[in-house]
């Protein structure tokens, strides 16, 4: 039986998936990827889109529902279901994939997908991808660390001066989903010393009327911070 492959896509330009990861797309008979349920009951479906941009089999493509992010319970049923799915395919002899945003091993809901496989008994295989932030940094130039610069990488900030003090003592930040924080960080930009550099990037990768990026105090204080957004603070 082959493993299954677990295949990064990068974070939304369909040209920032690795050869790796397209070529096992091509050899696969059935790609899952998670959805989200639509209010009109349609599945939307990010991962999807980047398939669609790619040369392969359309008809391989699977969307998979998966239960809104706060409902966790409800989530892990979803995958559970997937798994099933997953299963049933394998069984069959069919080769399957299942596709993460950005890199798989970075704060990828594919884990749990891998865990439950492996409790199954059935092998994977992980693909690395671009994360989110490497693609954000290449896309304007910013240098995310250099010499002997360390880098933190944060999904919550329990204040401003948390922030402000690991950029004080030389360390460049990478702020993960800021959508749940917003306010520490709008404090913590109001009250940065000249010579702090932000970097605010929303939806890269994806078409030009999405994507956005600032470097301007003001103009970063009146994003909304949506899911897919994402700052590099450090020394400017
Ligand atoms: N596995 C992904 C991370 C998923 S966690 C990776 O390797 O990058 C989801 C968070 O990643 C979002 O809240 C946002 O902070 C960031 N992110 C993912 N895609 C993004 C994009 N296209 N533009 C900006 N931020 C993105």
């Amino acid at each position: 039986m082959h493993p299954i492959s677990i295949i990064s896509l990068g974070p939304g330009d369909p040209e920032l998936i690795t050869l790796k990861g397209l070529r096992r797309l091509r050899q696969a008979d059935a790609i899952y990827c998670p959805a989200t349920v639509q209010p009109d009951g349609s599945l939307a479906s990010r991962a999807a889109d980047i398939l669609r941009a790619l040369d392969i089999d359309l008809a391989a493509i699977r969307p998979f529902p998966v239960a809104m992010r706060d409902d966790r319970a409800a989530a892990l049923a979803d995958y559970g279901a997937a798994v099933e799915r997953i299963a049933a395919e394998c069984a069959e002899g069919r080769r399957v994939a299942v596709t993460a945003e950005g890199d798989a091993g970075f704060y990828s809901s594919s884990g749990y997908v891998s865990a439950l496989l492996a409790e199954r008994g059935l092998l994977t295989e992980r693909i690395a991808g671009i994360p989110a932030f490497v693609a954000c940094a290449a896309s304007e130039g910013v240098v995310i660390a250099e010499q002997t610069e360390e880098t933190d990488v944060l999904t919550t900030l329990t204040s401003a001066d948390e922030l402000l003090g690991r950029v004080a003592a030389g360390r460049s930040v990478v702020l993960m989903k800021p959508s749940r924080y917003a306010s520490a960080v709008k404090e913590a930009l109001a009250q940065a010393p000249e010579g702090v550099a932000f970097h605010y990037f929303e939806h890269v990768g994806a078409d030009a009327d999405r994507a956005f990026y600032s470097c301007r105090r003001d103009a970063i204080l009146e994003r909304r911070f949506p899911y897919f957004s994402l700052l590099i603070v450090r020394r400017g």
